[in-house]
């Protein structure tokens, strides 16, 4: 149970004054980008985490004021200028000090508002940015004007959030300060040695400081509130790894010793050779497998790596050994593509496999469930649909799970479970190539195997950088690629926050390219029901259609091996991550492939340097670890369209230095205190709300 002094926290931010339904919406988009997805709760405002501060304490006089500055000014109201009526004319209030002059201007201004706001002959604090007009001052819209009584109230150092259209920073701080009331002190979850050491503020004060902060330092990433949060939060992480990692030991496994017949017919159904890392990797799969204890086992490898037959041979070792396997995909897409795949080979080493994912219903499906029930089935493919308590197998060896961040802890458990009470080995797989720092943040030390070659035969993808307004030259260059009889991906416009806007982008482009190339351009967005995005896909697989266009829905793992070219329309807006995992569509077949990076200039020095990086490298682990270095703090992660769970206020490469030290206070913490029963084994229970793992509560026996 949650402890009750966080539920104020807990409660929707839509309960809070002035946030109704309307503003409401608006916050959980902005809130999007750092919180879970859901209603937003208050605690996920407080994790809104500030992205710069505006320095108001400038104080001058107007003689002193600097043009192009923020400042905080006192003045005497002179006159109100009404501009005469239907002239485009601003509104202007006339102010002065003993020193000079200043103009406050308003466009579309309400003349009583404003008379009511700045009384002739009154004093006001005014803060805002200062300019100069002609040989005026001027201040547009100033940004606060209060009566000088109010100088307490007006934030000197003003937090700035990142917002979405729509939300006012003003209703933003207003929501702020009433959450930061709700905050109560807690009971302290960190050692004295380590607060005194890192001279870490209490929680709350942390909070406190952050969204009202005192000094610049307050919110920056090096400064203490923000340090102490993030520590929380990869506290909280760090602990809930080791309870799972905990749990997955504690569970008796066993050996799966096969005999390598399966394995054997696999590889004589292979039209390839294994390349040397996928022997590696399996060499280390099957050692794993073999030993009495449970696997969990990360397999990583760029797009096109070859994964599937990885999966697949460990597969065949649990088969081998008289079990069954299953293998999870996180859409429904991606399990029928990965069945395709792999049944063929399946079926030619004599094994029996099944599909069922949540769209299969009634006979067929309760066939599939009979049939994994008695043992007729070797093998499984399906998404989340796997996890129902309905699903039973006779005999699971094998869970092997692809881009398993999309599924939580909880659920990666309950598969684990069906394995009956020796429980399944665990294999993870992914394609995004995840770099040390993060790998420990986010999943603790789960063993890793890594592929680092691509299959042989496959041809470099070539690729360019090119102004959208060069845009008639790659219609050329599709044309002729066409007519060659390639296949096109042409990968639409990102636009933050909204996927409203990426599907106009998306189907302003798929009429543009119909008018160039007729009917043999598709569209699948994310909006699409799934059936009508199947038949699409599938029509692009089986060339009945020449150019996809799509919103970034065909990110993760499609494989249309025809296709060749690759065209990102506004490539500045993506992170080097989902550049990389989108030119990873192409150049799987024997043919040459190549990727159009369409900007629109003038790039900043962030893209600019993203762009080179494509242009220079293919190697998945060096452009991840680039991606984190160019990253910085600021920016919105791109690894969130790949499904790696973020941080909110630990984002990784900044607190990088504290994820070591979090996981050994976590894993002392639990060795003193394994239930977590002690004063401070309570606390970090809170902790581990406060930071939504309470999946990893439910693994204490007292839970
Ligand atoms: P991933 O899942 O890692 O993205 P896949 O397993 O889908 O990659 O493999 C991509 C393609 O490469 C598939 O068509 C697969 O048959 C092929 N492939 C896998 N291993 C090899 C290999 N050793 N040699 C040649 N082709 C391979
Ligand atoms: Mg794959």
């Amino acid at each position: 149970m949650r402890p009750l002094v966080l539920n104020p926290l807990f409660a929707a931010a839509v309960s809070l004054d002035g946030i109704g339904p309307k503003i409401g919406a608006l916050l959980t988009k902005a809130l999007r980008q750092s919180g879970p997805a859901g209603e937003p709760r208050i605690i996920d405002l407080l994790w809104h985490v500030p992205s710069g501060v505006v320095d108001r304490r400038a104080q001058p006089v107007l003689a002193e004021a600097v043009p192009g500055a923020i400042a905080t000014l006192k003045v005497r109201v002179l006159k109100h200028k009404v501009p005469p009526e239907a002239s485009r004319a601003p509104y202007a209030v006339a102010c002065e000090d003993e020193t000079g002059r200043i103009d406050l201007v308003f466009f579309h201004a309400d003349r009583r508002f404003l008379e009511r706001l700045l009384p002739l002959a009154s004093e006001r604090i005014v803060s805002g940015r200062v300019e100069r007009y002609g040989d005026k001052l001027q201040m547009l819209h100033p940004d606060h004007i209060v009566a000088p009584e109010a100088l307490a109230e007006l934030p000197l150092l003003e937090p700035v959030y990142p917002l979405v259209a729509g939300l006012s920073i003003k209703t933003l701080h207003k929501a702020m300060a009433q959450a930061l009331a709700r905050v109560a002190d807690l009971p302290e979850w960190l050692e004295p040695r380590l607060l005194e050491r890192e001279q870490f503020p209490a929680f709350a004060t942390a909070l406190r400081q952050l969204h009202r902060p005192t000094e610049l330092a307050d919110v920056g990433t090096a400064g203490l509130p923000r340090q102490r949060l993030a520590y929380d939060e990869l506290l909280a992480g760090q602990l809930a790894l080791a309870l799972v990692r905990r749990r997955s030991r504690e569970m008796p496994g066993r050996a799966i010793i096969g005999d390598g017949s399966v394995r054997a017919r696999i590889i004589a159904a292979l039209p390839f050779t294994l390349t040397a890392s996928q022997v590696t990797a399996l060499g280390e799969i099957e050692r794993d497998l073999g030993a009495p204890s449970r696997m969990l086992r990360l397999l990583q490898g760029d797009v096109g790596s070859g994964k599937t037959v990885v999966a697949l041979m460990a597969m065949g070792q649990a088969i081998e050994a008289g079990a069954q396997a299953a293998l999870m995909a996180p859409t429904e897409v991606l399990a029928r593509q990965h069945h395709d795949t792999i049944a063929p080979l399946a079926l030619e080493a004599g094994l029996r496999i099944g599909l069922l994912t949540g769209r299969d219903k009634g006979k067929a499906r309760r066939r599939i469930l009979q049939r994994l029930a008695s043992g007729d089935l070797d093998i499984v493919v399906g998404t989340h649909a796997l996890f129902q308590d309905e699903v039973a197998f006779k005999d699971l060896a094998l869970a092997v799970i692809d881009e398993q961040h999309r599924f939580g802890v909880q659920q990666r458990l309950a598969l684990q479970a069906k394995g009956g009470p020796t429980g399944a080995d665990v294999l993870f797989m992914t394609a995004t190539p995840i770099p040390r720092t993060l790998l420990m943040t986010h999943y603790g030390d789960l063993d890793v195997s890594r592929l680092t070659e691509k299959p042989a035969g496959r041809k470099p993808i070539t690729t360019v950088a090119m102004a959208t307004e060069r845009i008639e030259e790659v219609l050329d260059g599709l044309k002729r690629a066409l007519d060659g009889g390639a296949q096109v991906y042409w990968v639409c416009p990102l636009v933050e926050g909204s996927d409203a806007l990426d599907l106009a982008a998306a189907e302003e482009r798929f009429a543009h390219l119909r008018q160039h190339f007729g009917d043999r351009v598709g569209l699948v967005h994310g909006q699409m029901p799934g059936t009508a995005r199947d038949a699409v896909m599938s029509a692009f697989s089986s060339g009945g259609l020449a150019i996809l266009v799509a919103t970034t829905v065909i990110e993760v793992g499609v494989d249309v091996p025809n296709a060749t070219v690759m065209v990102i329309e506004h490539a500045e807006r993506f992170g080097l991550a989902q550049l990389h995992q989108l030119r990873g569509r192409v150049g799987r077949g024997e043919r040459q492939s190549s990727c159009v990076l369409l900007y629109q200039g003038p790039l900043g020095e962030t893209a600019k340097a993203r762009l080179e990086m494509m242009r220079e490298t293919e190697d998945g682990f060096r452009i991840a670890e680039e991606d984190l270095r160019l990253r910085g703090g600021g920016e919105v992660l791109g690894t969130r369209q790949s499904g790696i769970p973020e941080y909110r206020v630990a984002e990784v490469p900044n607190f990088a230095d504290l994820v070591a030290v979090a996981r050994d206070d976590a894993r002392l913490a639990l060795e003193r205190d394994p239930e977590l029963t002690s004063p401070r084994g309570e606390a970090l229970r809170t902790l581990l709300y406060l930071f939504d793992c309470d999946e990893a509560v439910r693994l204490f026996r007292s839970g």
